[in-house]
């Protein structure tokens, strides 16, 4: 990456340019986190998805996805709307991943 102040091309895991001595913005590695999970994307999930768990699985919290899922096959659907409204409780309440890492903007 690039040091902000002066442009000067620094190490990706530093933290203070060697050139000018500014401090880089430490919010980039995780803003750039390949692994991160969406905020959005788990919300959209939810609300389309959510009485099939799918997700639960997106953030990896397979055990509660598996149980969403199994929730609406077992009762032919009609369960559905219970995984449904628990999956809007999950998607307002849940900020990280089943790792523990925060969701992105
Ligand atoms: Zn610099």
């Amino acid at each position: 990456m690039f040091c902000p102040n002066c442009g000067n091309e620094v190490a990706d895991h530093a933290v203070v340019c060697v050139k000018c001595g500014g401090a880089l913005k430490s919010q980039t590695a995780a803003a750039f986190d390949p692994a991160a999970k969406s905020k959005m994307a788990f919300i959209l999930l939810g609300i389309f998805l959510g009485g099939l768990g799918i997700h639960n699985f997106y953030a990896g919290y397979t055990g509660k996805g598996v149980a969403q899922l199994l929730i609406s096959v077992l009762t032919c659907g009609f369960g559905s709307i219970i995984s449904w409204i628990w999956a809007i409780v999950e998607v307002c309440t849940i900020q990280v991943d089943a790792t523990g890492k925060p969701f992105t903007n």
